[in-house]
């Protein structure tokens, strides 16, 4: 996967110097209302989508490895296919049903 450098917001500088390390992603762009947290909080989950998704994933095959999920729907163990096919092994679950309705796995 090709490196990536997020950018926070979109100013008035040149990022050039950081395309180096990566393709350049704006999370967001030009003056923004810092009071408005929840549209703040929107552009970066959706910003850095991508690398979030990675990060929850690889968490999630690392606990399944090691045995640790369950699906809250059969009780079976959950499988590193089972999160690649985003759905329970054994009962068809979708995946964030199986999970009990959330992909957090700190
Ligand atoms: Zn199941």
């Amino acid at each position: 996967m090709p490196k990536k450098v997020y950018v926070t917001n979109r100013g008035g500088h040149s990022y050039e110097a950081a395309e180096k390390f990566g393709e350049i992603i704006y999370i967001t762009e030009g003056t923004l209302n810092r009071f408005a947290t929840n549209s703040l909080y929107r552009a970066f989950i959706d910003g850095m989508k991508d690398r979030m998704t990675k990060l929850i994933t690889e968490n999630l095959k690392k606990k399944v490895r090691a045995g640790e999920v369950k699906c809250e729907n059969c009780t079976m163990k959950l499988t590193e296919k089972d999160i690649d096919n985003e759905k329970c092994g054994s009962c068809g679950a979708p995946l964030l049903e199986a999970l009990g309705g959330h992909y957090d796995s700190a």
